[in-house]
C-alpha cells in the first residue's frame, strides 16, 4: 500500500502519526550509545513538564504496551498487603481490577453503569467506611465508552483520606489537563501511542518521587519492577533491558511537534473540535451517541449502531475502510455500538471526510433506519 493510500486511523491508539514522527524511525540506535541515552533523558524531562512534575515527580519509561505500565505501577506502588479500590465504569477499570486479582492485591470495586461517571462523593463514602483501603486506582478517560472521570475531585477526596492514588491516564495524557502541583497523585500512567501521537511500544509512569523511593521490594516481577527500572536508569542513564529504540526516537520527535504545536491546550483544543464535528456530523445522519454530552471526553465517541437489518459492523467497517478511514468496534456487551476516535495526526478535514465516508457507506449498504428513536 502506498503512503498516500494509508487510511486515517480513527482509533484511540495506535493512531495516525505524522510523516516527521515516522521518519524519526529510519535509523538504528545502540542502547549504550550516549546520543540515544540523551534522547531518553530528554523524553523523560519533557513528559514531566507536561504535568508540571519537575522536581517532585519522576518519569519512568517501560517497554511494552500501556497495560504493561499499568500492571507495573500497581505491582510496584501497592505493597503486597495493600488494598486497592477501583471505581468501575468500564472495560479499562475492569482491566485494572483483573491486574489486582492476578497480582494478588486485595481488591474492592465501586460499580457504575458504563454510561455513568465516577462520583467523588461515592469514593469519599467508601474510603470513610473502609480504612483498610490503601490505594484508589482511577481511569481518567474510560476509553471503553469515552467517559471522562473527575480526576481532580477524586484526587482531593483520596488525599483527604491519606490514601494513595494511581491514575490510568492512557487516553487523556497530553490532551486533558493533569497538574501535579494541584492534583495530588502517586502515579499517572500513559503511553507513546496515544495523545502524544507517537507510535505504540512503550509506556511511562509519572510517579511522585517520595512514593517511588519507598517501593523497593514491592514488585512481584523483575521486568515489571518500576523501582528497579528507575534506579537503574538514574545510575546508568540506560534502560534496564533492551529499549524499544525506534519507538523512543519516534516519541521524541512527536514530543518536539507537541510543544511546537502549542502543548496541551492546543492539542486538547484540536481534539475537542474533532469531537464536536464528529458528534454533529453523525447526528445530522441520525446517529446517536451512547453517552450524555455532560460525561463525554473529547477522545473517543461511542455511537449506537443503526437499527436496520441491512446493518452489520463488519461490512460497515470494510466499506468505510475502502473510503479511507479505520473505525473501532464497540466494547459494550448490552447494546450494539461502534466507536470513533478523535485523536491523532490528521488535519481539520479528517473528521468531515470520515462523516462523508460513513454517510456514503450507509447509503451503499441500504441502511435507511439509522436511529431507533425518531429524530427531530
Ligand atoms: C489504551 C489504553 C490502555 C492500554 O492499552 P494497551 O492495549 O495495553 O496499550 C489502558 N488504559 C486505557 C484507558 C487505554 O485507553
Amino acid at each position: 500500500m502506498t503512503l498516500a493510500a494509508t487510511p486515517i486511523l480513527l482509533t484511540p491508539g495506535p493512531l495516525t502519526t505524522s510523516d516527521r514522527t515516522r521518519q524519526a524511525m529510519l535509523r538504528d540506535w545502540g542502547s549504550w550509545d550516549t546520543d540515544f541515552n540523551q534522547i531518553t533523558a530528554r523524553l523523560r524531562e519533557r513528559i514531566l513538564r507536561i504535568v508540571h512534575g519537575e522536581g517532585t515527580h519522576e518519569c519512568v519509561p517501560l517497554q511494552g504496551s500501556g497495560t504493561f505500565s499499568v500492571e507495573a505501577a500497581i505491582g510496584t506502588i501497592v505493597p503486597r498487603d495493600g488494598h486497592v479500590l477501583v471505581p468501575n465504569n468500564g472495560a479499562y477499570c475492569q482491566r485494572i481490577a483483573k491486574i489486582c486479582r492476578v497480582l494478588g492485591r486485595k481488591l474492592t470495586t465501586l460499580d457504575y453503569t458504563e454510561a455513568q461517571r465516577v462520583e467523588p462523593a461515592d469514593v469519599d463514602r467508601v474510603l470513610a467506611a473502609d480504612p483498610t483501603i490503601t490505594h484508589v486506582a482511577l481511569v481518567h478517560c474510560e476509553t471503553g465508552t469515552g467517559v471522562l472521570n473527575p480526576l481532580h475531585e477524586v484526587a482531593q477526596v483520596v488525599a483527604k483520606h491519606g490514601r494513595g492514588l494511581i491514575v490510568d491516564a492512557m487516553s487523556s495524557f497530553g490532551a486533558i489537563d493533569i497538574d501535579a502541583r494541584t492534583t495530588p497523585f502517586d502515579a499517572v500512567i500513559a503511553a507513546s501511542g496515544k495523545c502524544l501521537e507517537g507510535v505504540p511500544g512503550m509506556g511511562f509512569v509519572i510517579a511522585k518521587r517520595s512514593t517511588l523511593e519507598r517501593c523497593e521490594g514491592n514488585c512481584h516481577s523483575l521486568s515489571m519492577d518500576l523501582y528497579d527500572q528507575w534506579t537503574y536508569m538514574q545510575r546508568t542513564t540506560q534502560w534496564r533491558f533492551t529499549p524499544p529504540t525506534h519507538v523512543v526516537a519516534a516519541l521524541d520527535a512527536a514530543l518536539t511537534q507537541y510543544f511546537e504545536e502549542g502543548g496541551l491546550a492546543v492539542r486538547g483544543g484540536r481534539y475537542a473540535r474533532n469531537c464536536a464535528a464528529l458528534v454533529d456530523g453523525l447526528a445530522a445522519l441520525g446517529l446517536r451517541t451512547f453517552l450524555d454530552a455532560s460525561v463525554q471526553a473529547p477522545i473517543i465517541v461511542t455511537f449506537h449502531a443503526p437499527d436496520d437489518p441491512n446493518y452489520d459492523f463488519k461490512t460497515f467497517y470494510q466499506e468505510v475502510k475502502k473510503r479511507g478511514y479505520i473505525l473501532y468496534p464497540g466494547k459494550l456487551t448490552q447494546v450494539e455500538t461502534f466507536r470513533v476516535g478523535c485523536i491523532g495526526h490528521f488535519g481539520e478535514a479528517g473528521i468531515p471526510g470520515a462523516v462523508a465516508a460513513i454517510a456514503d457507506t450507509l447509503e451503499a449498504m441500504g441502511v435507511a433506519r439509522v436511529s431507533a428513536e425518531e429524530t427531530a
